[in-house]
């Protein structure tokens, strides 16, 4: 079997790492191209203040359809940009683009942005999203940006000078899919963070989970404690919203208040929902 099997796996492999690369390649041209016609855009998915119910703010999530009509995963074009530095560019197009979205909304809605890890290392960075505030004219306290731990064990010093910079100017800064990366007690007591954002994983799977629920209950209590809101992702069942409204979880995002939406139906969501608020009020 080894014998038969042996060459002809190689070759098959070697096949198979050829298409790898030349898939990779084309994406990369049509990434490139799709970034220069400004073909990617941002959706926006409401963050709900639980105990009020009001909206607090959007995260903006990256979107990209192909000109074939096939939807590539925000994992997927994030990752290649941030390899081939096509990130800055990208980031600065979207951020530009997400703020002039965002001055059409009340002024207590904030807008959430995500940085990614490569991003920190650009020192120019607080400079970049200081300049688009400026020139959209969106007030700096009404942007949040959200950054993972792993975007912070690299250089730390100079990471630290980037939030400085964003949190003097009135920033706000984000912990994302806390729990899941490196480092995450640490990071707290280095920086002040405004918000802490538990990962989806821990709020799919703690529900009938001691231990999973256990835990959601102490990043709740880190939160309080450090004076840090707490913002649960990933919330898709009642069951888990009332259970996080209960332990005193201050933010929801998730599928049961709404997927990320283009602009226009974010405009449309904020008012409907002002509507049902007075409604009960
Ligand atoms: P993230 O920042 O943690 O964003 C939350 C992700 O969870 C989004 O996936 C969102 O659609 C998804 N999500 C929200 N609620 C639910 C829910 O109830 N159930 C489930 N199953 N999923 C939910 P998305 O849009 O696919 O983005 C994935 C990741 O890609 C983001 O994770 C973020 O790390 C990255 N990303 C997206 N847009 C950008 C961007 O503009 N810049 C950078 N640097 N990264 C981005
Ligand atoms: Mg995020
Ligand atoms: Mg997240
Ligand atoms: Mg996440």
């Amino acid at each position: 079997e080894a014998k038969s099997g042996g060459p002809n796996r190689h070759c098959a492999f070697e096949t198979a790492m050829q298409d790898k690369v030349t898939e990779r390649a084309s994406l990369e041209a049509k990434l490139r191209l799709a970034i220069q016609e400004k073909a990617i855009c941002t959706h926006y998915q409401p963050l709900i203040n639980l105990r009020t119910g009001a909206i607090c703010g959007f995260e903006a999530l990256a979107r990209w359809t192909d000109s074939q009509g096939v939807f590539i995963p925000p994992p997927v074009f994030i990752a290649i940009a941030e390899e081939t530095g096509l990130i800055t560019e990208l980031f600065e197009n979207l951020l530009a683009q997400a703020c002039g979205d965002a001055l059409a909304w009340p002024e207590d809605i904030i807008l959430s942005f995500n940085v990614s890890p490569v991003q920190m290392e650009d020192r120019l960075l607080a400079s970049r999203i200081l300049r688009i505030l400026d020139a959209t004219k969106l007030p700096a306290r009404r942007l949040e940006i959200e950054i993972t731990e792993n975007a912070l064990i690299q250089d730390p010093v100079d990471a630290a000078r980037i939030l400085d910079e964003l949190t003097q100017a009135g920033v706000q800064v984000a912990l994302d899919d806390f729990g899941t990366g490196y480092s995450s007690l640490s990071q707290l007591a280095r920086y002040r963070f405004d918000k802490i954002k538990i990962d989806k994983s821990f709020i799919s799977t703690y529900q009938n989970d001691e231990r999973q629920d256990k835990i959601v209950r102490a990043m709740l209590g880190l939160g309080r404690s450090l004076n840090i809101k707490t913002t649960a992702e990933g919330i898709e069942e009642h069951g888990q919203l009332s259970h996080l409204l209960l332990l005193g979880c201050d933010i929801g995002q998730g599928y049961i208040f709404g997927k990320a939406m283009p602009a226009e139906q974010a405009l449309d969501f904020i008012n409907d929902r002002r509507e049902v608020l007075t409604a009960s009020a």
